[in-house]
């Protein structure tokens, strides 16, 4: 696995302090905040606080305490925000982008948290 992070990527500058985020919940290794261009109600950004670019890097190679922190941590939140089913919600849906087909805009590992309105299907059509 031959990842390279880069340390200017906007996500970092929010772990740093050095812009300001609307922060939903901070744990030991973890950051999620809501994302600055929402595409539903609910869109939660979660990250990991360390440098990983994708979730292949991520789940492969940080440690089984930080897996475990940003696992616990993404279901905290869909059960705070009273969307995961299970909390009496209407659903949600993950989604994380990795590299350029997926169109990946911020090299820093992140899923997304969505909800609060019907959310389509999987994909977009083709193309
Ligand atoms: P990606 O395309 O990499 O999966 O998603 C990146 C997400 O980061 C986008 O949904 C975009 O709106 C969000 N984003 C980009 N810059 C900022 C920022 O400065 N603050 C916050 N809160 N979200 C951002």
């Amino acid at each position: 696995m031959a990842y390279m992070y880069d340390d200017q990527n906007i996500f970092a500058k929010i772990l740093r302090g050095e812009i300001p985020n609307n922060t939903v919940l901070e744990t030991e290794h973890t950051l999620a905040f809501r994302d600055i261009a929402p595409q539903a109600p609910e869109h939660i950004l979660v990250i990991p606080k360390g440098p990983y670019v994708t979730y292949d890097h991520f789940a492969g190679t940080a440690s089984e305490a930080e897996i475990v922190d940003f696992a616990r941590a993404s279901a905290k939140i869909s059960n705070d925000l009273g969307v995961a089913p299970g909390a009496g919600g209407n659903g949600f849906r993950v989604i994380t982008n990795a590299g350029e087909d997926a169109i990946q805009e911020v090299p820093h590992f992140h899923i997304h948290i969505l909800a609060g309105r019907p959310l389509g299907g999987i994909l977009p059509a083709e193309g």
